[in-house]
């Protein structure tokens, strides 16, 4: 009986452990045309925060180092439950083969992606990675070639313009209001349905793809393509989920913005569990005025 009682606690111990385990995230940095060291940094620091997460970095050799360095850089995706890239090679592809190999089937078999802001800018010429972001900026991306844009119409998302328009852009930093299409969604259930955000660019005309995409919050891009344009998508690639951010900015306030935070940190569970349980700070920003807290002084209870 007593073997019995004591091999019952275990098994309760177990699944207690395997329920609330944190959640195992790798942040890959190294190349951006922003300032990474500050978006790691500071998103880091939003993760760890929560008390929800346990986060590595894995910093790739220089932009100009010899394909030999690039060779080298391998990190281990399988030890991990997500990847958040704050990442941005310009649009040629650095990655040694066997490196984006093992990305693709770390994502394939179940693994979560979350590109932030110019991670979309990346690797315009690898295929699957395109697949993986649905849109994406800049990097020798054209019309004609790279894809379609997402134009929201009758309350719909759709691709569109195969042949026409820009290939990643931005107008002038600023706040700017997001809205959700999907207010029941876990990223954003509970969350005040329209909030500003805090000065950032705001991202219009992302071409790719766009395949297994569904887009759960937008901005009106007043001062650039005059369309609502994504802000949260999600992308079904294989097994695994992709979480993809186009805000975060790394100069100004972005990073900071409690919006950016709390969909960031719900973004990056989501991707990695399917599902969402990280509180709603009380300082989410309204729809009439935003709100920026230092990652490490936030409180998220
Ligand atoms: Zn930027």
């Amino acid at each position: 009986m007593k073997k019995l009682f004591l091999l019952f606690l275990v098994g309760l111990f177990t699944s207690c452990v395997s329920q609330d385990s944190k959640i195992k995230v790798l942040i890959i940095d190294g190349v951006n045309n922003h300032n990474w060291q500050k978006t790691t940094k500071a998103t880091k620091a939003t993760l760890l925060k929560t008390g929800r997460f346990t986060v590595d970095v894995s910093t790739s050799p220089g932009k100009k180092a010899a394909p030999a360095e690039w060779e080298k850089w391998n990190p281990d995706f399988s030890k991990y439950e997500v990847v958040v890239s704050n990442f941005n090679d310009g649009g040629k592809t650095l990655w040694s083969t066997k490196t984006q190999k093992a990305f693709e089937s770390f994502v394939k078999n179940g693994g979560g992606f979350v590109p932030v802001h110019a991670a979309d800018n990346s690797c315009a010429d690898w295929v699957e990675y395109n697949k993986m972001i649905a849109i994406g900026g800049w990097g020798g991306r054209k019309a004609g070639k790279s894809g379609f844009l997402l134009r929201k119409k009758d309350g719909s998302w759709n691709k569109c313009c195969e042949n026409s328009g820009k290939s990643g852009d931005h107008g002038p930093q600023r706040e700017f209001l997001v809205k959700h299409d999907q207010p029941n969604h876990p990223i954003v259930k509970g969350l005040p349905t329209e909030w500003l955000h805090a000065k950032d660019e705001l991202y219009h005309s992302l071409r790719g793809p766009a395949e297994n995409v569904e887009v759960i919050a937008s901005a009106f891009s007043l001062k650039g393509s005059k369309e609502t344009e994504p802000m949260i998508m999600i992308i079904k690639y294989g097994e695994g989920t992709t979480v993809h951010l186009p805000m975060g900015h790394a100069n100004g306030t972005s990073l900071q913005c409690v919006g950016f935070q709390t969909i960031f940190a719900r973004s990056t569970e989501f991707a990695a569990r399917g599902k969402v349980t990280i509180a709603i700070p009380a300082s989410f920003p309204r729809k009439e005025k935003a709100s920026v807290v230092d990652p490490e002084k936030l409180l998220w209870k």
